[in-house]
């Protein structure tokens, strides 16, 4: 029972931070209406991870079989390899569709009310939905709680204008309609990064436009340096870095070409202008707030557009203060962009309405970039943890090791690849772990999980890990790990 309201909480937007908040809320025996205007999933089911994880599957098989070499060498001999764009587009969408459905069902079993509309706030516990021309959907309900749940788009500088055919963002790029001869991706975050493997497993030509000093500039310096060798080098792209596109010019496929004018990002003269088939724009995301009336519970989102957030989730106004009774999780506070995150982030703030204080360490949230191989991290990086241990004045121990010393990983031919972990030799604590190599993303778990316990680096020392796996790439990094001797014992 909602007692005077119509739910115990209303949640806008139902992607996977909506739903993740949805499902832990009803275990908690509230009621809960979801409110979603689009697609249930969001843009994680949609437009985002599933869809991008099903391409680079396709890609990630098509590649291994290409690699001639590397299966002779294995005994095995493949024919040519053929593939058909649209089947492997189909795969995409069908991912999608059949997720989608899976989490409407998991929803309709578990008694969530799924309202269908754009939602805007009348005041902090009540919320008004409805979608143009439809008149058969809509009305207002009330919620002691409401999160906001409504993540993000894609972010688009200006001066780059999408038709969506020949300069498009990833939300078309997924669709994967065509496959241009040569795409130049602006921004190497992971969406470049993960389209470049699928764009180049599938015979096209990239290059890189990159504002930063160096590409991949999220990723730890040495990480990148390697997935430079292994991921760039040897595959038909080339890049541009220190440089942004400052003005894209639209074409036409197979007629006329897209125009991109590169800026030098320090002098800000123009220095080129590349012309190719299209033009891939992954240059981030930005929140997505828009009509949902936040101005109705005096709040102002910050300067990038997110809604100012708490450590514990609760919505905060413009002059600090919590607004009671409303939360908001996942992208659309930028936090930490990613779909566990903001599922992570709902079951945080769910805890925190009942009255169960929770911070989420982000600090223990693996990310990961589905390359082949795949690069993974959790923690700070090898620079920061240097800052920290300036500042802190602490001992910091690097761990490392390669793929090569991994049995598994050389029986399947992936010895490309290396681990490390940056820890403080004083207390064993660990500060960051970052893999690149065959199933990264998997393996960056334990080191996830050791981080959110709070475990150090005395304490899963000597954990025993199968052999022979890749799991032992972890126990190789803990292994080597060396402590000032007043930790050891
Ligand atoms: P979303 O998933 O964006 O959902 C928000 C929902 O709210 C949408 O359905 C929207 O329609 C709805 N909505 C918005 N406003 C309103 C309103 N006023 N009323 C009603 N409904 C509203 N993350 C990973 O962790 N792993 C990956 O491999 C990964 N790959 C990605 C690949 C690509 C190409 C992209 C673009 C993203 C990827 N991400 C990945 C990021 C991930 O998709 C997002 O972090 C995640 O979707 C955020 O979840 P969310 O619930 O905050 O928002």
């Amino acid at each position: 029972s909602a007692g005077k309201y119509d739910y115990d909480l209303v949640i806008i937007g139902c992607g996977v931070g909506g739903h993740g908040a949805a499902l832990h809320a009803v275990e908690q025996g509230m009621k809960v209406a979801v409110i979603e205007g689009h697609d249930i999933g969001g843009t994680c089911v949609n437009r985002g991870c599933v869809p991008s994880k099903a391409l680079l599957a396709a890609s990630g098989r098509i590649r291994e079989m290409q690699n001639a070499m590397h299966l002779k060498s294995m005994g095995i001999q493949v024919g040519s390899v053929s593939f058909e764009r649209q089947g492997i587009a189909d795969h995409a969408i069908n991912l999608a569709k059949t997720i989608q459905t899976n989490l409407k069902r998991s929803l309709e079993a578990l008694g969530v009310d799924i309202l269908i509309g754009q939602a805007k706030f009348v005041d902090n516990h009540t919320v008004k939905y409805s979608l143009p021309g439809r008149v058969d959907v809509g009305g207002t309900v009330t919620a002691r709680d409401i999160i906001i749940a409504t993540g993000s788009v894609p972010f688009v500088p200006p001066g780059i204008p999408i038709d969506g055919k020949t300069v498009f963002t990833s939300d078309h790029a997924l669709k994967l309609e065509w496959l241009p001869q040569w795409i130049a991706i602006i921004g190497s975050g992971y969406i470049g990064l993960e389209f470049s493997d699928v764009y180049t497993a599938l015979g096209c030509e990239v290059t890189f436009v990159e504002a930063m000093p160096n590409i991949m500039p999220g990723f730890d310096k040495e990480i990148a340096r390697l997935a430079e060798r292994v991921l760039i080098k040897p595959r038909p792209i080339d890049f541009h870095t220190n440089v942004i596109a400052s003005k894209v010019t639209p074409g036409v496929p197979g007629v006329k070409p897209v125009l991109i004018e590169l800026t030098d990002f320090n002098t800000k003269k123009v220095v080129d202008t590349l012309e190719v088939d299209a033009c891939l724009v992954a240059t981030g995301r930005a929140p997505y707030t828009n009509g949902l009336g936040l101005a109705s519970i005096g709040v102002d989102t910050d300067r990038r557009g997110f809604v100012p957030t708490s450590e514990k989730m609760e919505v905060l106004d413009k002059d600090g203060k919590v607004v009671p009774n409303v939360y908001c999780i996942g992208d659309a506070n930028g936090k930490y962009m990613l779909a566990h995150a903001a599922s992570a982030q709902g079951i945080s703030a769910i805890e925190n309405m009942l009255g169960r204080p929770h911070v989420l360490n982000h600090n223990s949230v693996p990310a990961a970039c589905f390359t082949h191989p795949e690069v993974s991290f959790v923690g700070v990086t090898q620079e920061k943890a240097e800052e920290m241990a300036k500042e802190k004045g602490f001992p910091l121990g690097i761990s490392k090791t390669s793929f090569k010393a991994n049995s598994k990983a050389l029986a399947e031919k992936e010895g490309e690849g290396m681990a490390k972990m940056l820890y403080r030799k004083d207390t064993g604590e660990i500060l960051g772990v970052h893999i690149f190599g065959l199933h990264a993303a998997d393996l960056i778990h334990e080191a996830s999980n050791a981080i959110a316990t709070g475990q150090t680096v005395q304490d899963i020392k000597f954990n025993v890990h199968a052999h022979p796996t890749l799991s032992e790439v972890l126990d190789e990094l803990f292994k080597g790990a060396h402590l000032d001797k007043a930790a050891a014992n």
